[in-house]
């Protein structure tokens, strides 16, 4: 295809904006599917996308459409809208020329409109604004075009109206990418580079990589390289989906497909890499690349312990299709065998959870999340810290944590509530602009461990659901941390260590302490609970002594049930855990991790 008739671009837009419907009356206006043959959200395949109404997985699809007598090819790319998945975002943003800003003109921008709008302009994308779901009688679609004309630095009247669920202005959209979004630019003589922007396992084809060919061209049955490993692969197959995959010669200059080599892991396919062809490999890599490192880490242990091997098995197929997870075996003593998992972020943790749950059938239980630490000990030594258990023995002489910048979108009424909630939280402000006479941009560095526990929920309920936020990782920062240990009968519960500021360690410790003497059963002697950071104990709370027979609560002879009352203890005992003489039974850690 001659590079001047194509159109790469994304849609950006906050969730729940359109961009799903808009995407799919794109499909049908364009003819790629048949009015019978569509069904709603077409392009989010996965059934979690589906349930959960968000997009994990971008997708490219081709279509063509006409104007003036000329036919031109659109590759429409599918960006992940969550933060997590902000590597993923900007990978799909460097394959395209021009980005339609999808604003839901009841709600207007925000918080990941604007830090994906940011990235956006960052990559010198055209930018096309538009207002979805004029069609909605609340809508006010002249109040908010003109708070994006006054963020994107254009008139009010040119921003688009349309309804992605009517059709209405779609038509006019399609025209105008074509007269908006610049072709794409290539050296059709160079060697070939291509670079991935994704990459999913595909049971029947194993891993399908999506490539935007910046120079060059690949063809069918070519040798491939990835040039950040200098793997090499033959190409099984290569293709356009539109939307489904149409096997074809090659992909040239400017064009976005898809690849198949064979592989059955996507780590070997990697997002953000490039591809080019063994024979006359490129000299450089495209944007250069990055290995997007886990963010949160949480143990994750089955209820069942026999369901070990079904979740090393569940977390090895998860991970076939996302190369960011990460898991290595953890024995904890509270809670038996089970996985370190590292995640990009909470969305991924919660996805990733709730798929091993459904999908593969399992009851899980996992610890407090935990972000990744640096922390120096006494000799100097730094130690990444991603479980407390890896927190060097002795003294410590710093402790580095990970600080975000936090973009907070509220209307004007709640910047009280939002303030104190990030002043609580240990944030400091950075700035505040209006985006418009009722809405403000509120920005904080904060730690990310502040933001991990339960501030999205916080936030949501301070300000009757209306804010919305975004946040981005900016390194590291010392802070007055300590490891805060919780001991029973003097021996340490691993799974119940955290790492958190001196200000919060003593609340910790009198929490965790007094919600395991409501749970852990009277033992034959005295059992004290402390919470201790090093060997300083900061609360302590004591499980009163009992003698527990049950044999004398039946008086007398009927010995049947007797015998079923010990096999009944004996039951129970196999899933009770031993912390040094004292005698848990797995259900009361469980219950002390779960509830907050
Ligand atoms: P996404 O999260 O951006 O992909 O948003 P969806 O496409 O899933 O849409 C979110 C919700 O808004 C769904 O309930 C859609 O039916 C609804 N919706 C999308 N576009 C329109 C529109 O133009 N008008 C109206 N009234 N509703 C819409
Ligand atoms: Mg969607």
């Amino acid at each position: 295809t001659d590079p001047s008739v194509i159109r790469n671009f994304c849609i950006i837009a906050h969730i729940d904006h359109g961009k799903s419907t808009l995407a799919d009356r794109m499909l049908q206006l364009t003819g790629v599917v048949q009015a019978r043959n569509m069904k709603a959200q077409y392009l989010d395949r996965m059934p979690i996308e589906r349930d959960r109404g968000i997009t994990i997985k971008s997708q490219a699809v081709r279509m063509p459409w006409e104007l003036d007598g000329q036919t031109y090819a659109f590759h429409m790319i599918d960006t992940p809208g969550h933060v997590d998945f902000s590597y993923e975002v900007s990978r799909s943003l460097a394959a395209c020329e021009g980005a339609l800003l999808l604003v839901d003109a009841a709600q207007g921008i925000e918080a990941q409109t604007l830090a994906n709008l940011y990235l956006a302009m960052e990559h010198d994308l055209k930018i096309i604004p538009v207002l979805n779901k004029i069609d909605l009688p609340s809508a006010q679609p002249e109040k908010y075009a003109e708070e994006i004309a006054y963020l994107i630095g254009c008139e009010p009247e040119d921003v688009l109206r349309v309804s992605g669920k009517t059709g209405d202005g779609v038509e006019e959209l399609l025209d105008k990418i074509v007269a908006e979004i610049p072709a794409p630019e290539g050296d059709a003589e160079a060697p070939a580079r291509a670079m991935i922007f994704d990459s999913v396992y595909d049971t029947y084809r194993g891993v399908v990589t999506f490539v935007r060919v910046v120079d060059g061209k690949l063809g069918h049955r070519e040798k491939i390289k990835m040039m950040s490993t200098g793997a090499t692969h033959e190409l099984l197959e290569i293709g356009v989906s539109s939307p489904e995959p149409e096997a074809t010669k090659g992909l040239g200059v400017g064009e976005v497909g898809y690849l198949i080599t064979g592989v059955k892991d996507v780590r070997l396919s990697k997002v953000g890499d490039t591809v080019t062809s063994q024979n006359r490999p490129a000299a450089e890599i495209i944007g250069g690349y990055d290995d997007p490192s886990p963010m949160v880490f949480s143990g994750l242990f089955p209820l069942d312990g026999s369901d070990f091997p079904v979740l090393r098995e569940a977390l090895e197929k998860l991970q076939l299709n996302d190369a960011a997870l990460n898991f290595e075996p953890e024995t904890s003593t509270a809670l038996g065998f089970g996985f370190r998992v590292g995640f990009l972020g909470l969305l991924h943790l919660e996805i990733t959870r709730e798929r091993l749950e459904t999908e593969y059938n399992l009851d899980l239980i996992s610890t407090a999340p935990n972000v990744v630490y640096e922390v120096t000990a006494e000799d100097g030594e730094i130690h990444r810290v991603t479980n407390p258990s890896e927190f060097p023995e002795g003294k410590v002489t710093e402790i580095r944590e990970p600080i975000v910048d936090a973009t907070v979108i509220v209307p004007a009424e709640f910047i009280g509530p939002v303030m104190e909630l990030c002043q609580s939280r240990r944030g400091t402000m950075e700035g505040m602009d209006y985006l418009s006479a009722e809405r403000v941009e509120i920005r904080y560095k904060m730690p990310l461990a502040e933001i991990v526990f339960d501030f999205f929920d916080q936030l949501k309920s301070r300000t009757k659901g209306y804010a919305s936020l975004n946040w981005q990782g900016t390194g590291q920062q010392a802070a007055d941390l300590v490891k805060v240990d919780i001991l029973l009968q003097g021996d340490q519960v691993d799974a119940f260590s955290a790492i958190t500021h001196r200000d919060s360690a003593y609340a910790y410790g009198v929490k965790m302490a007094s919600r395991l003497k409501e749970l852990i059963p009277r033992q034959q002697f005295e059992v004290p609970i402390q919470a201790a950071i090093g060997s300083r104990i900061i609360a302590r709370e004591n499980i009163r002594a009992i003698r527990k027979d049950v044999l004398s609560k039946c008086y007398g002879g009927d010995i049947s049930r007797k015998r079923k009352l010990l096999e009944k203890q004996k039951e129970g005992k196999k899933r009770m855990k031993m912390v040094g003489t004292v005698e848990v039974p797995q259900e009361a850690f469980i219950a002390a991790l779960s509830s907050d």
